[in-house]
């Protein structure tokens, strides 16, 4: 077994590894990879991207293929196969063949059932003789009993057609669809759906390159009667021949259909298969706007722990794309601009952050934002006139009309992109007249206003007269 098995988190030195990345030799715990166990998708390395190895799923399933071929030879299996072989060596040739070979396909196939429906869920021994009749699985089972059964019939049919081509391609073609049939009907608990093209190649693609072992794994156990039955010079007596294969395919299905269900229960999460995995804390699975920013977080701090801050940055800004107003995204990332010196980014960045909350109403939020970033800013003060002229309304509220007239007065007196540039300076002047006195600042600015837009000046004075008024109004005293 490897050691990185086993190896505890490279961050949480307390917490076993859960998720391992062979290049990079790295293990991670599920506070580094959060929500990760709850998700289908692959979980990325936060170092080199490519998927991890999830170490609660053990070994890929063909690193233990001898165990896989010893499942069929344990006593019950064998007990079961020896029966059914019995049964074959004392039926007489012909009809009655046939027609005792229904049960016992049958009997095979819900064999078959209770090794899928066990090892599906984790166990790597073969059912005791009591398990056999639980009354509770066998709806769950004789559906997989009954996708089996048309399996078996078209692999008869082909056969009877008599033409190795045609039987070729059949058995091809099932031996390509049947790892997926018997993990759709395990999890569906519906024999449909072990014959919906969708849902096997879903299934087929999550589970990558282990499946097309799976299929050729199939492929190999289904060659041995076609192989057998078209192999030319037989010196055993037919019924001998006969039982000798059915111990052969017997062995060779069982120890099969509990690989297939082995790999179902290694890709448990992925393959959203509930039974799999524990019932009663088996979560919901997260929205992306709730997993993503946290999974990108978390990637970023091993980045960052690893010193790979350009790459911490790009992950956080890629998630920001998304989710642009995460709090704990744009928190990260102004860090991360502000440690790697980068002042111009971040500046770009806060102002951006700024427009954004002017325009969804925030003021405050945004006058909040530029104060706590203004001094590792250099005194920085954001650039796009109605972000400023927002501001300094509000920070004239808050008793500070120095800093709010020096936003006002700063502004570009010919931006064509900010409508409101005259209410700006006849604030700007009103500001000035009121808090300093200083009529000879205010005055060109009203001037300006004045001649440039006439009628916008007029309505200004209207609007903050009808203010005044309501004001005398409200506080005239009363009698
Ligand atoms: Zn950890
Ligand atoms: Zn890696």
């Amino acid at each position: 077994m490897d050691k990185s098995d086993t190896a505890p988190c490279r961050y949480h030195q307390r917490n076993p590894g859960k998720w391992h990345c062979r290049d990079c030799d790295l293990a991670l715990c599920g506070d580094c990879k959060p929500m990760a166990d709850r998700l289908p998708d692959d979980v990325p390395c936060p170092l080199c991207r490519t998927p991890m190895a999830d170490l609660d799923a053990g070994p890929p399933f063909w690193q233990h293929w001898r165990e896989i071929l010893r499942y069929g030879l344990e006593r019950t299996v064998l007990i079961f196969i020896g029966v059914i072989g019995l049964v074959q060596l004392i039926t007489p040739a012909g009809l009655t063949t046939l027609l005792a070979g229904l049960p016992v396909l049958i009997l095979f196939l819900y064999y078959m059932a209770v090794i899928i429906d066990r090892s599906a869920c984790g166990s790597i021994s073969p059912p005791v003789m009591a398990e056999l009749t639980d009354r509770t699985r066998i709806d769950a089972r004789m559906e997989w009993v009954k996708a089996g059964l048309v399996y078996a019939l078209a692999l008869l049919a082909a056969g009877l057609i008599g033409s190795p081509l045609v039987l070729g391609m059949v058995v091809l073609l099932a031996a390509m669809a049947f790892p997926a049939s018997v993990m759709a009907v395990t999890i569906d608990e519906q024999y449909r759906a072990a014959f919906d093209y969708r849902r096997l190649t879903t299934i087929a693609r999550r589970l990558g390159m282990d499946y097309n072992l799976l299929a050729a794994a199939t492929l190999a156990v289904a060659a041995i009667p076609v192989l057998v039955f078209y192999l030319p010079g037989l010196i055993l007596p037919t019924f001998i021949h006969a039982t000798l294969l059915t111990l052969v395919y017997g062995w060779a299905g069982l120890s099969l259909s509990h690989a297939i269900a082995g790999v179902l229960y290694q890709y448990r999460r992925k393959l959203e298969f509930g039974a799999g995995m524990d019932p009663i804390d088996r979560p919901l699975p997260p929205k992306p706007a709730v997993y993503e920013p946290v999974q990108a977080l978390a990637d970023a701090r091993v980045q960052m722990a690893e010193d790979q801050l350009d790459h911490a940055r790009v992950t956080i800004g890629e998630a920001m794309t998304r989710y642009p107003r995460n709090r704990e995204l744009n928190r990260r990332f102004e860090e991360l601009l502000a440690a790697n010196g980068q002042i111009s980014a971040l500046k770009n960045h806060v102002e951006r952050v700024l427009h954004r909350k002017v325009s969804d109403g925030d003021v405050t939020g945004a006058v909040d934002h530029w104060l706590h970033h203004r001094d590792s800013l250099e005194g920085w003060e954001p650039k796009i006139s109605a972000t400023r002229h927002r501001m300094a309304m509000e920070l004239e509220k808050r008793g500070d009309p120095r800093t709010a007239v020096r936003l006002l007065l700063a502004l570009p007196k010919m931006d064509p992109r900010y409508g409101r540039l005259p209410e700006a300076c006849l604030d700007a002047a009103r500001m000035l007249e009121e808090h300093f006195a200083d009529h000879a600042k205010a005055e060109p600015l009203r001037k300006f206003v004045q001649t440039r837009y006439p009628g916008r000046a007029a309505s200004w004075y209207e609007k903050y007269q009808l203010v005044d008024k309501n004001l005398q109004e409200h506080t005239k005293p009363i009698g």
